[in-house]
């Protein structure tokens, strides 16, 4: 599991999660020796030969959560040099707007404004300076300020990005994720499939069953109206679900789902909450970090 390619480490205020990320770099190497190592299938093939009780030994899919445009610059080109498959998860609602999480959005304005700079005074950024201390250093800034705004209500982390949109300062941030022209481009390569990772992100066991539910099938008629193939496979935002979520997803026609609990996959895993191993440059930038991370699912 993967979510961004860097061409390079951010620093300071180009700040990305340290869990988000590998660089291209790094993710050509793990592509040669997942090459190497292992058969690299299509998800959908390990779903196939689960559903039919084939042997998966042996196999992995690679997957990217989100549709980062950086799935499409940087990622893709590995994948082709190495004719790699591989299977991005949409954010539907996000896919062609300039739109963008809200952590990035953040960050964005933050480098735009300065930190603990004059305008960030009074209203809601009071809120912001009395729970983020001042520091020299950017990203331990920024890491508070995104631990902080975790533990805020929607409306307040929505009043606070509209506070930094309306400031002159401060215009919209650049496009992230990907448009559906770039989606189409990856998908025509043949190489590329793709999944629901619900329309707007949502956290589905934070929401009503009804919600979820919208969520789940929406972003599935979405993105088959956009390649006209049927979307089988669903990726659980931040990795959350329960048995009513894994339900709504069986119901709703996908063949099968994955989350972000570590492991490895076999027969008897349900084939609604199957557990993928998250691969990201502070963890696995080296060869033997890299086969640690796979065979452990720690380190
Ligand atoms: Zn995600």
């Amino acid at each position: 599991m993967y979510h961004r390619v860097l061409p390079s480490l951010p620093t300071g205020l180009d700040y990305v999660q340290p869990g988000m990320f590998v660089t291209v770099e790094t993710f050509r190497r793990h592509a040669n020796l997942l090459k190497k190592r292992f058969e690299v299938v299509s998800l959908a093939e390990i779903f196939s030969r689960l559903h039919t009780g084939k042997s998966v030994a042996g196999c992995c899919a690679i997957t990217f959560d989100d549709g980062w445009l950086d799935n499409f610059s940087h990622a893709f080109g590995v994948l082709e040099e190495s004719n790699l498959p591989a299977t991005v998860f949409l954010a539907s609602g996000f896919i062609g707007s300039n739109n963008c999480f809200w952590p990035e959005q953040l960050s964005f304005h933050l480098r735009q404004s300065g930190i603990n700079k004059e305008g960030m005074q009074g209203g809601i950024y009071e809120k912001l300076s009395n729970e983020v201390p001042p520091t020299a250093d950017e990203a331990v800034y920024l890491d508070n300020a995104i631990m902080a705004l975790k533990n805020w209500s929607p409306k307040e982390r929505d009043e606070l990005l509209a506070s930094f949109h309306a400031s002159a300062k401060s215009p919209a941030p650049p496009r992230l994720l990907m448009n559906w022209d770039e989606v189409l481009t990856m998908h025509q390569s043949g190489l590329v499939d793709f999944g629901s990772h619900t329309a707007n992100h949502i956290i589905l066991d934070q929401v009503p069953l009804d919600m979820a539910r919208e969520e789940i099938v929406h972003s599935r008629d979405e993105i088959e109206a956009h390649l006209g193939v049927p979307v089988t496979l669903f990726a659980y935002p931040n990795g959350n679900y329960n048995a009513s979520l894994r339900k709504i997803v069986t119901d709703s026609g996908y063949i099968g789902a994955v989350t972000t609990k570590s492991g490895w996959i076999s027969r008897n895993k349900n084939l609604f909450s199957l557990p993928r191993i998250g691969l990201h440059e502070d963890v696995c930038n080296t060869r033997a970090r890299f086969y640690a991370r796979l065979i452990l699912q720690k380190f």
